[in-house]
């Protein structure tokens, strides 16, 4: 889970970073009450989950009060690469000498973790990278050793901070990786790390990455979960442990395996060509073991999608028989109906694989005039996005 700033900066302080007081507003009102209490020159900042908001014109000075509200009203709605800025976070601004770069992350292509450090930090640092990559310094960090203070100091003095920031920067470097490790991040940014003309060193950006698998270990950071933007289908699905992402198609999908359910947006897609452009509505993998309740569970959430108008279940028997597979389907319907939920759409399915014969005869037998069985997957892509088109 990627962190917004203003949840960053709060990680921050609880490890004891140098962050500067202020808070988030979603009004211009709220914005100026903010500027208000703090009261001095703020910087009102975009709260989006990308980067470059300063190039796009989403942060900005504010010296009164007025301004604030002013600022902020002009970057709420702002459009940044495609994300809606619902909230803008207003802060104590700083006076800045210079900016540098300091960053943790885990480097999956080396199989370890990565300290980046530069003196030229800032707006400019992709740049500065790909121009002068000699300015960015990469230092391995062995997890079982971790950043103690000579790592720190020794990544400081290569990175050539200035002899007069050194102890505050190796003070950072240290709790910044405390906070990587004790939070479980996959990355920590501090873009800039600003010097500030009186020799303050402030971290006035925050860039967190929150490792998703360990979040068990974190009840806390539960808080910052954005459930606004995340999709109410997802949201069910994951509060049943299902695999599924919300697209914009028509067509429900449902299959065991990631790697078959991705097989199939494409089947499904290149197939709905032919058919106004009929594209797949989801994502959704029910895993090895298709039980008839993981499959209702599966069903019920592809089918209260109201932009399905077809369903293909696509399943490979490997551990579970598609015997198994097709009594769940069926299982389903019923478990469905008793929950009030009548299938009205209908669904292709095609099995192969462990106990195909068995499944399809099971499927053949019970006669059902909404399930139909095609038997390649090209056949039942097509028949399912047919069927898709025929029903908008
Ligand atoms: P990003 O562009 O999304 O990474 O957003 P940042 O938080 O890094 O802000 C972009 C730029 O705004 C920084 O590089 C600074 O130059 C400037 N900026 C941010 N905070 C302050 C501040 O408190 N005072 C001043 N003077 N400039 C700031
Ligand atoms: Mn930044």
């Amino acid at each position: 889970m990627d962190l917004y700033e203003y949840q960053g900066r709060e990680l921050f302080a609880r490890h004891g970073l140098p962050v500067l007081g202020g808070g988030v507003a979603q009004t211009p009102e709220e914005a100026a009450a903010i500027a208000e209490r703090v009261g001095r020159q703020v910087v009102v900042k975009a709260q989006v989950k990308v980067g470059g908001r300063g190039k796009a014109g989403g942060v900005k000075l504010a010296d009164t009060v007025e301004e604030a509200r002013a600022r902020a009203a002009d970057i709420l709605g702002m459009d940044i690469k495609g994300h809606i800025v619902h909230k803008v976070m207003v802060t104590e601004a700083a006076d800045i000498a210079e900016e540098y770069y300091f960053s943790y992350l885990l480097d999956r292509a080396n199989r370890t973790f990565l300290c980046i450090a530069s003196v030229a930090g800032g707006m400019e640092i992709e740049q500065v990278a790909h121009d002068t990559p000699e300015k960015v310094i990469k230092t391995p960090v062995d997890a079982s050793k971790g950043v103690d203070e000579a790592l720190a100091r020794e990544i400081v003095t290569k990175a050539g901070f200035p002899a007069e920031v050194t102890d505050q920067v190796v003070d950072i470097a240290v709790k910044l990786w405390r906070a990587f490790v004790a939070e479980d991040a996959t990355l920590v940014e501090v873009n800039p790390l600003a010097r500030t003309p009186d020799g303050r060193v402030l971290c006035l950006d925050a860039k967190v990455t929150l490792d998703d698998n360990a979040s068990f270990r974190h009840p806390d950071h539960e808080a910052w979960e954005d459930k606004s933007a995340v999709d109410p289908l997802e949201q069910a699905a994951k509060q049943k442990d299902l695999n599924y992402v919300k697209l914009d198609g028509e067509v429900g999908i449902i299959g065991n395996g990631a790697g078959l359910v991705m097989s199939t947006l494409d089947v499904v897609a290149y197939a709905g060509e032919e058919f106004g452009g009929v594209k797949p509505a989801n994502f959704l993998d029910i895993g090895g073991g298709a039980s008839a309740e993981v499959m209702a569970n599966g069903l019920e959430i592809v089918l209260s999608d109201p932009s399905v108008r077809s369903v293909f279940v696509n399943v490979f028997g490997g551990i579970t028989a598609c015997d198994a597979v097709a009594n769940g389907i069926l299982a389903a319907f019923d478990l469905l109906a008793s929950r009030g939920e009548t299938v009205t759409k209908p669904l292709v399915v095609r099995l192969d694989g462990n106990n195909a014969e068995e499944g399809r005869r099971i499927l053949d037998s019970a006669a059902n005039p909404l399930v139909q069985r095609v038997d390649t997957m090209d056949g039942a892509a097509r028949r399912a996005a047919e069927l898709a088109a025929a029903g908008i």
